[in-house]
């Protein structure tokens, strides 16, 4: 590209920064948990729409999308659960089409006062905004639209079809990606700006999640010998499935590309809860786990191999031995993907284009990363058979506490994805 207009570009991106923040505040103010997601949707709808984009929206609807690949067993109803994609259509269809992809969900703030400011006031101090989702990843959705306003402000447009999207459900299941492909939205690459220190992900684990269900025998606790307690039978379990996750981590095991990580699968109990009163012995429990998986891992082996692991520590236990743990699969049956992997054409030439504008805007080299977490790409890489670029803004404490975006950061990745759009797709006149 003509360096005149790649300056050009870069300063339409910092001319509208402020607006991109205000934008960024406005949108963090929503409170987007799962099954709260439509007031933040309907807020991108105005937006996408006021620009004069076509603004798809819609409602995910289990029937749908439950038989194709990648499809997660669903958690509550939904009737929150809408996407919003909005469509811009070339006139010349000169170059080469895209994706940018981004999630509205967030995942629950915690206790409150655990935060030093509540979690949807978002506030800007030292050069970083704070807010729940800030960084996870609606940063990402503001450099998307923004990048193609900075476009829009020198009066050009992407040269080849693009589709904006935001989409629910990227924290639990993704189903509201794959809700996207089988509504037939298409793209020659796919761009996700999640917060991962302007580095582009080579590889992304999956994700199992499912619930134990435990029984127990109540009685009063005075004779607690007579009964079982289904709240401590689960620590044997609980101890049984990280001995599992150590084997996973084992250097046998262990995938190529995570070479360099000590313990790239981990396994959390996230959720707990059983009995009903403190002196009764509990009669249910039931504990909820994630644990991830390596790119290529079958799920359906990976699933025996964690039942056989509770099989076996319930035998060692004189009541589960006769009253078997149930196992629920709830949300995130992912696999992993490992974009390096992928050496079509035009994967490489999609990263080249990324690495270019990376390049220009940061003068260093384009870092890769494996992370031990997954991200939508999976669905376009794994089911869609496009080239999935995850790469986005520096964020800190993602699901913790004070979670935080860096603002020089993610103005870098806003004037990047400008670049890699105008790169990737050409220009043509507005
Ligand atoms: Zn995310």
């Amino acid at each position: 590209m003509d360096a005149a207009l790649e300056t050009q570009i870069l300063d339409a991106v910092n001319a509208q920064f402020d607006d991109e923040l205000s934008f960024l505040k406005e949108l963090v103010a929503f409170p987007s948990t799962r099954g709260r997601e439509q007031a933040a949707q309907s807020f991108m709808a105005d937006q996408l729409g006021a620009r004069g984009y076509a603004v798809d929206r819609w409602q995910v609807k289990v029937e749908d999308i439950q038989h194709l690949p990648g499809f997660s067993p669903v958690i509550g109803d939904y009737e929150d659960a809408v996407n919003v994609v909005a469509s811009h259509t070339s006139k010349s269809q000169q170059g080469r089409s895209l994706i940018l992809n981004g999630h509205i969900d967030v995942v629950p703030e915690g206790p409150l006062d655990m935060w030093d400011q509540p979690p949807y006031a978002p506030h800007i101090a030292d050069g970083w905004m704070y807010g729940r989702g800030a960084g996870d990843m609606k940063a990402g959705i503001a450099a998307n639209l923004y990048a193609l306003d900075a476009l829009r402000r020198c009066g050009w447009a992407p040269a080849a079809d693009v589709h904006f999207q935001s989409v629910v459900e990227e924290e639990c299941t993704g189903n509201g990606a794959l809700a996207c492909l089988q509504r037939g939205y298409k793209g020659e690459a796919v761009l996700i700006p999640e917060p991962f220190d302007e580095q582009l992900v080579t590889a992304q684990v999956g994700v199992i999640w499912f619930q134990v269900h435990l029984r127990g025998l109540p009685t009063h606790v005075a004779y607690a010998g007579d009964g079982a307690n289904a709240i401590e039978a689960s620590i044997p379990l609980i101890a049984a499935l990280h001995e599992l996750e150590a084997r996973w981590n084992s250097e046998d095991r262990k995938n190529p590309h995570y070479a360099a990580h000590s313990h790239p699968l981990n396994l959390n109990v996230g959720k707990i809860q059983g009995g009903d009163w403190t002196s009764s012995v509990p009669a249910w429990c039931v504990f909820d786990v994630r644990m991830g998986v390596y790119p290529g891992q079958d799920l359906e082996t990976a699933r025996a191999e964690i039942e056989a692991c509770l099989r076996m520590a319930a035998q060692d236990n004189a009541f589960l031995r006769n009253n078997a743990p149930e196992i629920v699969y709830h949300g995130f049956q992912a696999e992993g993907y490992a974009l390096a992997d992928d050496h079509r054409p035009a994967t490489m030439a999609a990263i080249d284009a990324l690495e270019d504008a990376h390049t220009r805007v940061t003068d260093s080299a384009l870092d890769r990363l494996a992370i031990t977490a997954t991200t939508d790409a999976r669905f376009f890489g794994l089911y869609a058979d496009t080239p999935a670029l995850v790469y986005g803004p520096k964020a800190e404490a993602i699901h913790g506490f004070n979670e935080r975006v860096h603002l020089e950061s993610l103005l870098r990745i806003t004037q990047a994805t400008a670049l890699f759009i105008a790169n990737w797709c050409g220009l043509e006149p507005l």
